[in-house]
């Protein structure tokens, strides 16, 4: 059976104070599903995150690491300082880095490299721009994010990776893929693990839907087979709304 997880991606909201009465607010919540629940403060809350939930089932994960292990990076952050806080999952490869911050493929494959290799787990996103979609390209875009930051793995490096597949278009936007649609990429993009690492490999590896997935759509879209989650932006900054797409399942 593969993993549900529903992980909130708070990006550059709440300061100190801020993500401390959100915590409380999530603490307050009943979990009624099974999906395994994540949140991802800004780096500089990371440390009080972990210790506010140190007890409950939330875990607290990373939205971004550089690849090199320490040294003279201005302003970045490595694997090894987030397990230091006790981060255990970091978020590869959003949208907003590649768009903003200039993440290529080839930078992207020495992150997910070097959070394998310090036993982070890794939500590696990746996703097609209105163009790409439009024009009918958006399974060949897909196909190639995925094949070229993560095809020279080894078949067991998946047990530590899952996939977050997020349309641009469709993030921050009020606009969602369709549940038909999110299945129909779903479903080639285990058929194209499948490809290369056989059908068990495949059926293992969980799949994330992320685009303004809200309460009112969380239902229908993680009902789909091949849809094992969600990734949550602007819907996870609300404790009632996050949970609501948490038990959504
Ligand atoms: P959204 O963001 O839910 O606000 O569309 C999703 C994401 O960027 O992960």
């Amino acid at each position: 059976m593969r993993k549900q997880i529903v992980a909130g991606n708070w990006k550059m909201n709440n300061d100190l104070a801020q993500t401390e009465s959100l915590i409380t607010a999530l603490k307050a919540q009943t979990k009624t599903s099974n999906a395994e629940v994540m949140v991802a403060p800004t780096y500089t809350n990371l440390f009080q995150a972990f210790q506010a939930l140190k007890e409950s089932d939330i875990e607290v994960i990373a939205q971004n690491m550089h690849f090199a292990e320490n040294g003279a990076y201005t302003g970045e952050i490595s694997a090894s300082m987030l397990k230091s806080v006790g981060v255990k999952t970091v978020i590869l490869g959003h949208s907003e880095r590649r768009e903003y911050f200039g993440e290529t493929d080839a930078i992207l494959t020495k992150k997910v490299d070097a959070a394998l290799a310090n036993g982070l787990r890794t939500i590696f996103c990746f996703g097609e721009v209105l163009a790409d979609r439009k024009s009918g390209n958006h399974e060949a875009v897909v196909e190639s994010q995925i094949k070229n930051a993560l095809f020279h793995l080894e078949a067991s490096a998946f047990k530590n990776i899952v996939l977050a597949y997020e349309p641009v278009w469709a993030i921050g936007t009020g606009e969602t893929a369709s549940p038909e649609q999110a299945q129909d990429m779903h479903a080639f993009i285990r058929q194209t693990l499948s490809n290369k690492y056989g059908v068990d490999v495949a059926n293992s590896v969980s799949i994330l839907y992320g685009g303004s997935v809200k309460p009112n759509n969380a239902q229908e879209i993680f009902g789909k087979p091949d849809v094992d989650g969600g990734l949550i932006g602007g819907a996870a900054l609300n404790a009632d709304d996050f949970f609501a797409i948490v038990n959504a399942f």
